[in-house]
């Protein structure tokens, strides 16, 4: 079997035929280069209006990229044509493996991108032999073409979250799909303000908050607001994973608080090095960290009050009807209001100011799984996380969009990853 049927299997082209292939012993690395010629019947098609157009002249050779072979590098030539179009002028000719920039042909770009999903960025990057660039330039392509293609219809819930993206307070504000069939990333602005998220929700379109049923979001009031005046018609819910979490930071405020309190007054730190063990929960808690809560038991403490509260508040998700939740919820922040832990009591003031809100969360019950916001927020850091190193901001948008966007891929003959 020859290269060329090889080629004509995987990537053929209708007005244009492979040549000969020649294999370049002195290049910086095995290479194969393929001729390319035009079909002798062929008209050049015109890349601004894409239609056949009387050819005018011709450019110098040049390369293209190529999936690799066995670790051969894999270049096509070609000289592209010029075409004398009555619309356009005159323009480069469009040729199907390559959108006229940049020197990796549509193919490796897809295929490069495909690896971007499995591997970080510099570690495909060198088991193709190529360079971080052009890692990135084939990540943004496929994200583009996938943010174009996506079809929006049939969306209804989003839950709407914040992940840190640089040290400071730098946030960014995603969108998600939380829908049963279809999960995905939709939307990332670079800031996490009440204007970022109505630019969010205008470009998703008015069509697509319109159908939306439910939305998620956490207690924070910009957002709450943007959300009421865009999605008026869908269920507002509070997701658990913030609530808890906001649980956790009063735990820490109170702790910390103890602490220097503690110190103060010339007391062993008993709470410096307990931070994890109360913010786990118990059947989270390791063995050693367990003597230490045992420990912490003995003096009563206010940060074990205040983790105790947080334990209790647990069985709120349990109830299954709004009703019988609204007492609970109202005797848990009675408790804490008496408690005189005032982190604590500021998470309970605000609980207690969207009542209604949380409650909704029975109302949508079984339609949102409790951990689908928490799930995403820690796929976007693990993403976050795997890209090291990347400072800008337009990388890790690529690189989240690339990940969680669910983007779709154009229908192709052969799929080489
Ligand atoms: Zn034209």
């Amino acid at each position: 079997m020859q290269l060329k049927s090889i080629l004509n299997r995987v990537a053929r082209h209708k007005s244009f035929v492979y040549g000969t292939p020649r294999f370049i012993e002195d290049a910086l690395r095995p290479t194969i280069e393929v001729p390319i010629h035009p079909r002798a019947n062929g008209r050049p098609i015109c890349s601004g209006c894409r239609k056949p157009r009387p050819g005018y002249d011709r450019l110098s050779e040049r390369r293209f990229e190529f999936v690799p072979l066995w670790q051969i590098a894999v270049v096509f030539v070609y000289a592209l044509r010029r075409v004398d179009c009555p619309c356009c002028g005159v323009v480069v000719e469009r040729v199907p493996w390559s959108t006229g920039k940049g020197r990796l042909t549509t193919a490796y770009q897809w295929f490069l991108a495909g690896w971007a999903r499995r591997l970080s960025w510099q570690e495909v990057a060198s088991v193709f032999h190529t360079t971080w660039e052009h890692v990135r330039d084939s990540v943004r392509h496929a994200v583009r073409w996938g943010l174009v293609h996506r079809d929006l219809s049939g969306a209804t819930a989003i839950g709407v979250d914040e992940i840190q993206w640089r040290p400071g307070h730098h946030y960014l504000t995603l969108v998600y799909q939380i829908d049963a069939d279809c999960k995905r990333l939709l939307w990332i602005g670079q800031e996490r303000t009440e204007d970022c998220l109505r630019r969010g929700l205008e470009l998703l379109g008015e069509t697509f908050c319109a159908g939306l049923r439910f939305v998620c979001s956490d207690l924070w009031q910009p957002y709450l607001k943007v959300l009421a005046e865009q999605a008026g018609g869908a269920l507002h819910v509070l997701d658990r994973f913030h609530i808890m979490k906001q649980l956790g930071q009063a735990i820490d405020d109170v702790r910390a608080g103890e602490a220097r309190r503690l110190k103060q007054d010339g007391y062993e730190p008993v709470l410096k090095h307990s931070r994890w063990c109360l913010l786990k929960r118990p059947e989270n808690l390791t063995d050693r960290q367990t003597v230490t809560l045992a420990e912490l038991l003995m003096y009563n403490l206010r940060s074990v009050r205040a983790y105790l509260h947080r334990e209790d508040f647990q069985r709120f998700w349990e109830y299954q009807s709004p009703g019988w939740a609204g007492k609970f919820l109202d005797e848990w922040c009675s408790r804490v209001m008496r408690s005189r832990l005032e982190p604590l009591k500021k998470v309970a003031r605000s609980l207690q100011k969207h009542r209604s809100l949380l409650l909704n969360w029975f109302r949508a019950k079984g339609t949102i799984s409790a951990g689908i916001v928490e799930g995403f927020n820690n796929k976007a850091k693990l993403t976050m996380r795997k890209s090291y190193g990347f400072r800008e901001y337009e990388t890790i948008e690529l690189a989240l969009y690339h990940q969680l966007g669910n983007l779709p891929q154009p229908e192709s003959t052969h799929r080489f990853c």
